[in-house]
């Protein structure tokens, strides 16, 4: 299956030498890692707020150990490893096609198979704050406290992710903004655009080739040159790099 269509992909890649990356959850759920808003009957069991409640700046700051116990349990996946499709991105940067990956996932997955020039639009788990005196803490220590956790000095650490209303970094913004506003290609995958307002990042790319690659149907309306409603690890799989 998909053999034209990966023939497609060959061909723009070969084509391209400033391919900017553009990812979503699909491309972490191939990890074993669950969209934390595809809430199931699971969630709902369990706690009492939708996952949008709770992922947010003020149920945060009201029901912290709330927060801390869906946070660890739901999106802290520690031992998930790197799946096909984050290799290969990692190959195609180090042969210098790949400028830059841009994400939606907090999970640290593209660094940890080699990337190095990634924008995390929503932040990592693997950077937390004191919010008292801003010492650093991993995702392991906060995986392993127990409740709520604190640091040294008494505070509180909050993890460097964006939750729901709370603005993206602005740095971070610019960053991703000029890579894309600067490829000659565009991947979109294992994303839906739907969360605002990583849709909008799309505007800026005026490049040679636009390709979408997810296993559903993607919502906003992208005038891509190619679509691929596939698994997006068992795309990138099959690409040469050359
Ligand atoms: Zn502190």
């Amino acid at each position: 299956m998909y053999e034209k269509e990966t023939e497609q992909l060959q061909e723009i890649i070969d084509d391209s030498s400033r391919i900017v990356f553009f990812g979503g959850a699909g491309v972490s759920t191939e990890s074993g890692i669950p969209d934390f808003r595809s809430a199931d009957g699971i969630y709902h069991q369990k706690y009492r707020y939708s996952p949008e409640q709770v992922v947010s700046h003020s149920f945060f700051m009201q029901y912290p150990d709330a927060f801390y116990e869906f946070y660890k349990d739901k999106m802290m996946v520690l031992d998930a490893k790197p799946n096909p499709a984050h290799l290969k991105l990692a190959e195609l940067e180090k042969a210098g096609k790949l400028s830059a990956i841009v994400t939606q996932n907090i999970d640290g997955l593209h660094q940890a198979a080699g990337s190095r020039n990634v924008y995390e639009l929503h932040g990592s788990i693997h950077r937390n704050y004191c919010m008292r005196c801003g010492k650093f803490y991993d995702a392991e220590y906060v995986k392993n406290s127990e409740g709520v956790p604190k640091c040294s000095c008494g505070g509180t650490i909050k993890p460097d992710v964006v939750l729901y209303e709370e603005g993206l970094d602005q740095k971070t913004i610019q960053g991703a903004v000029r890579a894309i506003s600067r490829a000659d290609t565009l991947i979109i995958g294992g994303t839906s655009l739907v969360v605002y307002p990583a849709a909008g990042f799309i505007d800026y790319f005026s490049g040679k080739h636009l390709v979408v690659i997810n296993k559903s149907e993607t919502a906003k309306t992208v005038r891509a040159e190619l679509t691929i409603a596939a698994p997006i690890g068992e795309i990138l799989e099959r690409i040469e790099v050359r």
